[in-house]
């Protein structure tokens, strides 16, 4: 079997097989961006926001891929004369970083290895410490299939006063998200992970608080100005058309669904995906508590790297799974379960990494990844 785009079973970690309904809504003429048809699919999209986020708030739709919204929301919220906090435990952990440095020259970064929980411990105490005006952290780290413990960190951002900033790229329409409970201020979502549209939007929620801290960062994605055009279903600058359409489908086919019947799907697609893990004799690379439900990231067996393990379901299979990233390139690889990624992904990804392993006279037991697989469905 040789690989096909276009039939390949789709499991990265983002972007995410799109509908056949979203790839048609994009199929349209040059629209007027600044006329009224435009602007009632903008108005839709409003409406429909808060089924993506699961709360109301100020919901804003930015050209450009999730970095966008995350530079947007760091250059907008960052303070100049307070501390920032950055919490970090992946690769894009480390982004956050990087970006919030070029805003900030007062950044306390608190770091964890790669794959290991967040060190709420010395967060806290970073916090305890004073003078902190934002906390910036990644809920899903998609680099190491780790989903951070917000709800456990929210108490003490809270009672801090600070601003609570968080990259919520794969975590949005994947995994439980409590905006309004966890006290989050602003949250960062990219059209290509659990929403299932294409790459090239960034969706930012912003809090009431978060508004009122507003202040001019980057030009071209100035959020006060994105606000203020978008209370008249305009944006400031020419946006990407026709991912606005897509964007409009793929939220009518997540109400269809329900939020909260996307979230369970998800949840019982890793759990899938652990158990066939599990029955192939492989481990997971985050701790299992921590593990995410959008993306699995599994230890690749010892002697076996990306050719012969990842390349071969690629060449031999059609099937596509991510690789690690920096120092994990070729020691994990990574299956994105978001989106619309449903039972058959799984079945034939899992037969095929039985046949892989078996070949290489390293499959425990036939048929037990599967059989995981099966006695997990509906
Ligand atoms: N943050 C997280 C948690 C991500 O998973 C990603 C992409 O995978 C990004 C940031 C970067 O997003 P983008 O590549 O859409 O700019």
């Amino acid at each position: 079997m040789t690989f096909d785009p276009e039939t390949t079973t789709f499991l990265i970690a983002g972007p995410v097989r799109i509908h056949p309904r979203v790839l048609r809504a994009m199929s349209m003429s040059s629209l007027n961006h600044r006329g009224d048809y435009f602007h009632g699919i903008v108005a839709e999209i409003r409406e429909l926001m808060p089924v993506l986020f699961g709360a109301k708030g100020h919901q804003l739709i930015l050209s450009g891929s999730g970095t966008a919204g995350l530079e947007a929301m760091y250059s907008s919220l960052v303070p100049k004369d307070r501390r920032t906090l950055v919490l970090s435990n992946g690769n894009f952990g480390e982004r956050t970083d990087q970006i919030v440095r070029r805003y900030s020259s007062q950044v306390t970064t608190v770091t964890a290895p790669w794959g290991q929980p967040l060190a709420r411990d010395a967060a806290e105490q970073e916090l305890e410490k004073g003078d902190v005006g934002a906390v910036c952290v990644v809920h899903n780290e998609t680099s190491v299939g780790l989903a951070n413990e917000l709800a456990q960190l929210a108490p003490s951002v809270r009672k801090s006063g600070a601003l609570f900033l968080v990259d919520g790229i794969s975590a949005v329409a994947g995994i439980p998200v409590d905006i309004d409970g966890w006290g989050i201020d602003a949250l960062v979502a990219g059209s290509q992970k659990g929403l299932a549209a294409p790459a090239g939007l960034a969706l930012v929620h912003l809090s009431d608080r978060a508004v009122a801290a507003l202040h001019p960062g980057s030009f071209y994605l100035d959020l006060a100005a994105h606000l203020k055009s978008l209370e008249k279903n305009d944006t400031p600058w020419t946006p990407a058309v026709p991912l606005f359409l897509a964007l409009r489908e793929a939220l009518v086919i997540l109400r269809e669904e329900g939020l909260v019947h996307r979230l369970e799907r998800t949840h019982r697609l890793a759990e899938a995906a652990r158990g066939a893990v599990d029955a192939l004799g492989l481990s997971l690379f985050p701790e299992r508590r921590h593990a995410s439900d959008t993306v699995t990231a599994v230890r690749n067996p010892d002697g076996m790297g990306d050719a012969e393990l990842r390349k071969a379901l690629e060449r031999e299979y059609n099937v596509l799974v991510q690789g690690g990233q920096g120092a994990l390139t070729g020691k994990i690889f990574r299956i994105g379960h978001m989106g619309i990624a449903d039972w058959p992904d799984l079945l034939v990804t899992f037969a095929a990494l039985e046949r892989i392993l078996g070949k290489a006279g390293r499959l425990p037991a036939p048929g037990m990844a599967l059989r995981a697989v099966v006695d997990r469905m509906p």
